[in-house]
């Protein structure tokens, strides 16, 4: 079939969930049989998010082909379970890079170098290339921002063009919000009429709305939005607030959306999907009543979405062993041998957080030696299981000043170093190790155990490194050296066998963790965190 290629924008406001509208759709037609994507534009000018502070952007979110990416793929992965790549996710700013670079190279033969035609073809070719060349069924593509915002001009101008191109094959879905007036009981369209005003002034009929609010929108109201915005009636859903955004697909498949996106790219409708298995997730969460409490020691307490896949991998492991999970965040700033009990009392079990820099880290060693000593559950991420390894060769191998050359560069004891091939790196932007790489696990390993293989595929991004010189020591004193890269015996795992559980690893595990498939070490760590 010819890709079909769906847009979806926002207008009144941001935060409506874009992400999760599309993801949904995406469920849906993917339990129809079709190969679907989901693509996001941001328009700031970053090349990418990956040298963007948490405050400003969330997580990044690290694709397998290492693409530093917006955290919307993750929410996309997580509801498709269809790995995404670096076409997944373009900014301004690769966009200009390109036309540039382009520019440079003599591509466009004198011409004058314009927004339109040649930063529009840049967006157009960017959309297409997932059709072309990933060969995807349909393409939904996210417009980040609001409508009316200067920086999205170029993209919907794009999708203007596209929509004369495409024809049929291509559609445009809004979504904006229908707030509630408490003092007049009433819900009010009007912010929708003028977020669609805004878009038919650049050239662009919706051809489906999606309207979110927080009361069962009438009818009538619905009819009054088709009829302002010169839209069918059917073609005006609701995406009312539900307790899990897991329900989001259901409810919208319950309206048709699916249906009426297949009607109008001229798709045969056939029988609606099951959705046996999400359902039966929904229904787990749902039913799980006793707690797993799970402390995330971590920076950036305040600001949830800087941990978005570990809380999302936590709670789909917790939901696998029939717990609701209690995640608290424990600040490591504030953490000290004079307060962690306390700060630990009642937890199942910690996970220790990844990220950069010195900021919070000594209350990150300090958990560490209270969970290791008092057997407490522990996972850690990327720094967190450099903090492990720092945090046992200070207390038990006895090196108090031992550190990671990224805290210190003149410790006399770096159990973490720089990676070789970092040493020459001066550009900060994409240069980690980034994306999926293989790893061995030792045989009979806890960590082995926990996957059920030898062998698998995370995805990475640091700079930093185990020491491996000083591995004969490790493993004498307890903590063993149980996962390495095949090609370069790169230390990925470690773990404290003699611990109920104690492993950290050097990749990501959250980031391959999905809704249908969570990931088996998160699903292990619950299990023993449960277990008395
Ligand atoms: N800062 C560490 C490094 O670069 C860890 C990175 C992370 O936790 N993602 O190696």
């Amino acid at each position: 079939m010819e890709t079909k290629y769906i847009f979806v924008t926002g207008g009144v406001t941001s935060s409506l969930g874009k992400g999760i509208i599309s993801a949904s759709l995406a469920k849906l037609l993917q339990s129809r049989g079709y190969s679907v994507t989901i693509q996001k534009f941001d328009p700031y000018i970053n090349i990418d998010p990956g040298t963007l502070n948490p405050y400003e952007h969330g997580e990044c979110y690290v694709t397998v082909d290492g693409h530093e990416a917006d955290l919307d793929l993750g929410h996309y992965e997580r509801f498709i379970n269809v790995e995404t790549t670096r076409d997944n996710n373009i900014t301004t700013g690769r966009i200009y890079q390109n036309v540039i670079q382009k520019e440079r190279r003599g591509d466009y033969l004198g011409k004058t170098v314009q927004i339109i035609p040649h930063i529009t073809d840049e967006i157009k070719r960017n959309v297409k290339l997932l059709g072309t060349k990933h060969k995807f069924d349909f393409v939904i593509t996210e417009i980040g921002g609001t409508v009316g915002d200067i920086e999205s001009l170029p993209f919907l101008e794009s999708v203007r063009q596209l929509k004369w191109e495409l024809g049929k094959n291509c559609l445009v879905i809004h979504l904006t919000y229908v707030p509630y007036i408490a003092a007049a009981k009433e819900l009010k369209t009007k912010p929708t009429q003028h977020s669609v005003k805004h878009l038919q002034e650049v050239g662009i009929q919706p051809d489906i709305l999606v309207l979110r609010t927080e009361h069962e929108l009438t009818s009538e109201v619905r009819r009054k939005v088709a009829l302002f915005c010169n839209v069918e009636p059917k073609a005006v859903f609701q995406s009312i607030d539900v307790p899990s955004v897991f329900e989001v697909p259901l409810k919208m498949q319950e309206q048709g959306l699916d249906t009426v996106v297949l009607e109008k790219t001229g798709m045969p409708v056939g029988e609606t999907p099951s959705l046996a298995p999400w359902r039966g997730f929904l229904e787990k969460i749902y039913k799980a009543e006793e707690i797993v409490r799970i402390g995330l020691v971590g920076k950036y307490v305040e600001l949830p979405d800087a941990y978005k896949s570990i809380n999302e991998a936590l709670f789909q492991a917790a939901t696998y062993n029939n717990r609701k999970l209690k995640l608290e965040f424990i600040h490591s700033e504030k953490l000290t041998n004079e307060n962690i009990a306390e700060a630990l009392s009642g937890l199942d079990g910690i996970v220790v957080a990844p990220g950069f820099g010195s900021r919070g880290i000594d209350g990150k060693f300090v958990a560490l030696k209270y969970a290791r000593e008092n057997n407490i559950p522990t996972m850690g991420i990327c720094l967190g299981m450099q903090c492990m390894v720092i945090e046992f060769a200070r207390n038990v191998l006895g090196y108090e000043d031992a550190n990671s050359t990224e805290m210190d560069v003149k410790t006399k004891h770096n159990v973490i170093d720089l990676m070789e091939e970092q040493k020459s790196v001066s550009n900060y932007g994409g240069t980690m190790r980034l994306g999926a790489y293989e790893c061995e696990l030792e045989e009979g390993s806890n960590a082995a155990k926990a996957y059920g293989s030898t062998n698998v595929k995370e995805r990475h991004r640091h700079r930093f490194e185990f020491n491996s010189d000083y591995k004969e020591e490790f493993e004498k004193a307890g903590m063993k050296c149980v996962g390495k890269n095949p090609e370069t015996d790169l230390v990925e795992v470690v773990e404290i066998p003699g611990l109920k559980w104690f492993i950290g690893t050097q990749y990501h595990p959250e980031y391959t963790s999905t809704v249908l498939k969570p990931n088996p070490l998160f699903v292990d760590f619950i299990k023993a965190a449960i277990t008395k």
